[in-house]
């Protein structure tokens, strides 16, 4: 059952966010994520990239069945899409594949090949923001994989906060969790990972625009590598 009233104002849902924010700033991962499902039940849902299914495994402890929204670009890693498979397969969760409104194809043909490399913020929006967007419609909540740790545009991300861009509450239950810690949990419960991140990929988003790291890099270093981007307009 869902707790929180359907007709809140986006005021009333944005203090909600901030109060939490400050409230939960110190629980636990799996708690910031138990009071998601208390407060939005099935109008919560968790987003992944398949860099990892850490945070939708834990929101499955927190609600069995708990859907998770993965954006399929057209330019994955293959092992992106078999991570997808896999955590639909295997754990207790709804897997909701969004795609743009074109394909690459359809996209090249309209916009020129390799968009990606003359215009990556239009081709991020075609592909990834707009699709989001469209996804999370019948959300009120949803939660990401977000770290303080992975970039300095991260460092300030609240556990609990407000997507002013979409006007929804946005979750970040590990926001303050370390790799070290992503890998115990990883070690502990035997959570899927892409096979990448074993093949010296820190952060894995598409193909065209992901490299791997070098020593002493942070994680995000290898998106968009010299192209003056860092983010892909998801979480700005
Ligand atoms: Fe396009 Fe690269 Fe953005 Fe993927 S990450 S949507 S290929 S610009």
């Amino acid at each position: 059952m869902t707790a929180v009233q359907e007709d809140r104002t986006t005021d009333e849902l944005k203090a909600l966010a901030e109060q939490a924010g400050r409230d939960l700033e110190d629980a636990s991962a799996l708690e910031i994520l138990q009071w998601a499902v208390d407060t939005f039940g099935k109008r919560f849902c968790v987003t992944s990239s398949m860099e990892d299914a850490v945070v939708a495994h834990l929101a499955s402890r927190a609600m069995k069945g708990v859907d998770v929204v993965f954006l399929d670009t057209g330019y994955h890693f293959e092992e992106t899409i078999g991570t997808r498979d896999a955590v639909e397969a295997v754990m207790d969760v709804n897997v909701i594949t969004l795609t743009p409104r074109q394909t690459v194809a359809e996209q090249d043909a309209q916009y020129g090949p390799k968009l990606h490399d003359r215009d990556p913020d239009l081709c991020c929006k075609l592909r990834k923001v707009q699709p989001l967007e469209q996804g999370l419609t019948n959300y009120l909540a949803w939660a990401t994989g977000l770290r303080r740790d992975e970039s300095p545009t991260r460092a300030n991300t609240p556990v609990v906060g407000w997507d002013e861009k979409r006007q929804k509450v946005k979750i970040s239950p590990i926001a303050r969790w370390t790799q070290d810690d992503v890998d115990a949990y990883v070690a502990e419960h035997g959570v899927l990972t892409n096979p990448l991140l074993m093949d010296g990929y820190a952060s894995v988003g598409c193909a065209p625009c992901t490299r791997r790291v070098l020593e002493g890099e942070d994680a995000r270093a290898g998106r968009w590598a010299g192209r003056g981007k860092t983010e892909c307009g998801l979480h700005g």
